[in-house]
């Protein structure tokens, strides 16, 4: 594959990081099992982290980081909370998959759906791609149609059918798509541009009664941040409504993450179907699709539309999942977001103070650090921004102990965990890491 490799002196990287990154491109195709912890878009090498506390990441070579990666999401009540470990060594203790219907299922099910109020029913699945695939397949089987809308910049996992125009991993690499995918796979996936409701109208003119849902990041974070102009879901939740086709909100990073009901919660639009994950697995492969009862009784066993998991519903994953959810009340939403304002602000004052050109985008408490001068709605606009100018940036950063996401395409994520102490670190480095990206040369 033609990935882009940025050059970075290599000599700073750590060296037992090095050395089992160097095992693992042995025995693992480019070193590691999910792109985009491979530093490809930042150059240099990854850090093998050995242990979470908090806010911290400890390192393979004792160094410790503040993260600002929260594992992609899920941690949102820091590293190794006691109360989730608790939880999750009982959960071990009492044995690890059973193969049968389980009490955690019923719990962490009755967890969303009491906190998602278009969420009526919900089933368990591994993976947030799972979770999409499924949606998918559901909406298809319900309505009978074939076509999915799904737009630019915007990626649900490793789809066949959704593996078009996405972002993130894919949106880092600057792959429009993926050898492995046929044509037939994508054939009945239309790419639109996001935040535009009239391409969408347009979408549903040329093709009457033949799409099946539009599947919709419920707030983008994997093309960076760029929120829903006002509006916009709404305005796809009514052109899908007077079409006949299911509006799909895709939660699996906003999910349990922006609110206690998600993005949701912050703009009520009702979606017919929703998909979760990251959060809600409390740092476990846990995630879900729900939505309509009457739409989901068309799952299996209850309905004709097939979709199955060895290790759906796991005791260990449950559990951690629930007992998250159970500690995120408001008090802890209010203090995410206060650690997202702040660090924002700190952000942002830094690159101010050095002239560095920038946009700080949110979606609740999730946001990103875009290097352009204009706001950023559409995946285009987000690939013009300045990104060697964030490969300094991060560089700057990491040498002085605080792991960013490493691209410019993904969000950054805090948690309760990140305390004055955490974010006085975070405050020291930035200067040095601002006067970087002034002088980093494209
Ligand atoms: N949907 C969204 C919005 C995501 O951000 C992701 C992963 O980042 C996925 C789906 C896929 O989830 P997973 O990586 O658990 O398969």
């Amino acid at each position: 594959m033609d990935y882009v490799t940025h050059s970075y002196d290599a000599s700073v990287a750590a060296s037992v990081s090095q050395t089992l990154f160097d095992r693992a491109a042995v025995v693992t195709p480019g070193g590691v099992n999910s792109p985009v912890r491979a530093f490809r878009a930042v150059g240099g090498t990854p850090r093998f982290m050995v242990s979470g506390s908090g806010p911290y990441l400890t390192d393979a070579d004792g160094r410790e980081y503040v993260d600002l990666v929260c594992s992609w999401g899920p941690m949102i009540l820091g590293h190794a909370h006691p109360q989730v470990t608790e939880a999750v060594q009982a959960a071990v203790a009492r044995g690890t998959s059973f193969g049968t219907p389980g009490a955690g299922e019923v719990e962490l099910a009755e967890e969303i759906v009491g906190r998602v109020g278009p969420v009526e029913q919900v089933r368990l699945v591994s993976s947030g791609t799972e979770a999409t695939m499924s949606a998918i397949r559901l909406a298809r089987g319900f309505t009978g149609r074939s076509k999915v809308i799904k737009f630019a910049g915007c990626y649900h996992g490793h789809v066949d059918a959704l593996l078009a125009a996405a972002g993130s991993g894919v949106a880092t690499f600057g792959l429009p798509d993926t050898p492995g995918v046929t044509g037939a796979q994508t054939g009945d996936t239309i790419v639109l541009p996001y935040n535009d409701l009239e391409a969408v109208r347009h979408a549903f003119a040329r093709h009457p009664g033949e799409i099946a849902c539009v599947i919709t990041e419920a707030a983008p974070g994997n093309m960076g941040v760029v929120p829903p102009l006002p509006g916009f879901n709404a305005g796809l939740k009514s052109l899908c409504a007077e079409s006949g086709a299911l509006y799909i909100s895709d939660e699996v990073m906003t999910g349990f993450r922006v609110s206690k009901a998600g993005w949701y919660g912050i703009d009520g639009v009702e979606p017919d179907l929703m998909t979760f994950g990251k959060v809600m697995g409390g740092g476990f492969p846990a995630a879900a699709f729900g939505g309509r009862a009457d739409v989901m009784a068309h799952l299996a066993p209850a309905g004709p539309v097939y979709q199955a998991g060895t290790l759906s519903g796991n005791p260990v994953a449950t559990a951690a999942g629930v007992t998250q959810l159970r500690l995120l009340g408001d008090a802890e939403y209010e203090k995410v977001d206060a650690v997202s304002a702040e660090v924002r602000g700190l952000v942002s004052e830094a690159l101010a103070k050095e002239g560095v050109v920038h946009r700080v985008q949110t979606a609740g408490s999730m946001f990103s650090v875009f290097f352009t001068d204009e706001d950023v709605t559409d995946y285009d606009k987000a690939r013009t921004q300045a990104s060697h100018r964030f490969t300094a940036f991060f560089h700057a950063m990491l040498d002085q102990g605080v792991y960013l996401p490493p691209s410019a395409f993904e969000s950054w994520f805090v948690s309760t965990a990140h305390d004055a102490s955490a974010i006085e670190r975070i405050a020291a480095a930035l200067p040095s890491a601002a006067r970087a990206a002034a002088e980093a040369s494209a």
